[in-house]
């Protein structure tokens, strides 16, 4: 067999097996030559790849080969550069009569233990607003995906629901393959990693499994804290982490929260994730809102240009919803495929209009205890004594604050309101409330407490 005809099957292969089969399994592999006896020899870079080729190609190509004017009849797999391991899987030759059915563009059934999981193609550097709350997390971010030397290991990413951790892996393995298209980078969620691992425990791969696993230069796993309480896949994730990290292989993981945080984790592999760098993802805030609805109106622009948006818009979402960017971005999607169906501008009221289920679900309640609780700490007093009888004008002006902010922000009676603040009349409520309306005006100290604390309480 020639390059030449090499490259002709190739280009075969890739409808026969499907073109993600082919750019995972085929494309990585490089013919070698023949040797004596028939037999082809291909360099792949790991010896599962190798093995995988052959239990589930290895007829395909046998089959297509006696097809061509080759004298191939045993296929030979090695790594390269690794010419001290025994030779991998070799495959026999069939008679052609007896080879089987190509297993057609179908994935083969298992297939699942593909290495990575597929990367978003939004989810880049580029596309990632930077504001107060994360720019820690993107800086850390910023320095894996340069490459260098590991210098936090692991690095440990956490934050809510929503709030970017996702698109950080993503945006790293894409820079680290522009920037060190040598490293083998590994992407994939937890729950993929338990999959895999349940999956090759059953088929009788586990050494396939770990090879796989250390064999990788940067490993990402996505939302770890789904292996809580998973005994066995903990203890499999034990030992790869253990085994790059002996290796000096970075690491990159996140979390919903904290490494302490996460109940039913092993001790151990608890203080493994906090011994290298441990960053939080904020909860957004304004800024940082409105700043991802402008980038997201910005590249929408440049597909429709037409777009029509009035202002004050993004400034009334990133005030409204809450702190999960999916959903401002889910919200700003409708509102954009809204907008042009019904071939109208977005105003104020076609945005109430269509997101009124959004906005009212992401109306925060807060609540009288939050208040309180809020009021008393920025006075420095005791809850106590916010909510008791003292008349002391040191406990009495933070309590007509607080009574002020529960008229304000919650949509409770004066009397409930009286009855959570020790039992008090509607009246007393009621003269609280107008007492701080008439200083917020007069003192600019009370304004700025009221302003203060709503914002706090809102953010
Ligand atoms: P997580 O993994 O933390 O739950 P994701 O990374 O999936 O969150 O982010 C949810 C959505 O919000 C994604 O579409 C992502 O692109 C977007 N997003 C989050 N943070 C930002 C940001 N700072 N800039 C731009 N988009 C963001
Ligand atoms: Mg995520």
């Amino acid at each position: 067999m020639t390059k030449d005809q090499w490259g002709a099957l190739q280009s075969q292969l890739s409808s026969t097996i499907g073109e993600n089969n082919y750019k995972t399994w085929i494309e990585p592999m490089e013919f070698h030559g023949v040797e004596p006896g028939g037999v082809a020899v291909f360099n792949v870079p790991t010896n599962f790849i190798g093995t995988y080729v052959s239990q589930n190609f290895g007829d395909i190509l046998l089959a297509k080969l006696s097809g061509m004017d080759t004298d191939v009849r045993r296929l030979k797999f090695q790594v390269a550069n690794a010419d001290t391991r025994p030779a991998p899987a070799q495959q026999q030759p069939r008679p052609a009569a007896q080879a089987q059915p190509a297993p057609a563009a179908a994935a083969p059934a298992n297939s699942d233990l593909l290495p990575g999981a597929p990367l978003d193609g939004r989810f880049t550097f580029d596309s990632f607003v930077v504001g107060k709350p994360n720019e820690l997390a993107h800086a850390a971010a910023k320095r894996v995906a340069e490459g260098g030397q590991v210098t936090f290991n692991p690095l440990f990413l956490y934050g809510g629901v929503g709030l970017g951790k996702t698109h950080l892996m993503h945006a790293i393995a894409w820079d680290l393959r522009n920037n060190r298209p040598d490293l083998n980078v590994l992407y994939l969620s937890a729950e993929q990693f338990m999959y895999r691992f349940v999956q090759a425990l059953r088929e009788r791969r586990m050494m396939d499994f770990k090879e796989l696993f250390r064999s990788v230069d940067v490993l990402m796993v996505d939302d770890v804290q789904f292996i809580a309480g998973k005994d066995s896949t903990q203890e499999e994730f034990f030992h790869t982490f253990n085994a790059l990290v002996d290796q000096n292989k970075q690491i990159i993981i996140s979390a919903d929260r904290a490494p302490d945080e996460i109940k039913d984790l092993e001790n151990r592999i608890r203080s493994r994730l906090q011994s290298g760098l441990v960053v939080d993802l904020h909860p957004t805030d304004y800024e940082l809102r409105l700043g991802i609805l402008q980038s997201k109106v910005q590249n929408y622009r440049e597909q429709y240009p037409a777009l029509q948006l009035d202002d004050g818009i993004l400034e009334f979402l990133a005030h409204r919803i809450s702190t999960n960017v999916r959903v401002l971005e889910g919200a700003l999607t409708r509102l954009f495929a809204f907008a042009s169906l019904v071939g109208q501008p977005i105003t104020m009221e076609l945005t109430q209009d269509c997101l009124a289920d959004v906005l009212r679900a992401s109306d925060r309640k807060i609540s009288i205890e939050e208040i309180q609780r809020k009021v008393a700490e920025h006075y420095h007093i005791r809850l106590s004594d916010l909510i008791g009888p003292k008349r002391v004008r040191n406990f009495a002006r933070p309590r007509q604050v607080a009574m002020y902010l529960c008229k304000q922000l919650t949509a409770r009676s004066l009397p409930e309101i009286g009855r959570r603040f020790g039992g008090r009349d509607h009246t007393t409520v009621m003269h609280g409330v107008k007492r701080i309306e008439e200083l917020r005006t007069q003192d600019s100290q009370i304004a700025d407490d009221v302003e203060l604390l709503r914002r706090a309480l809102e953010a």
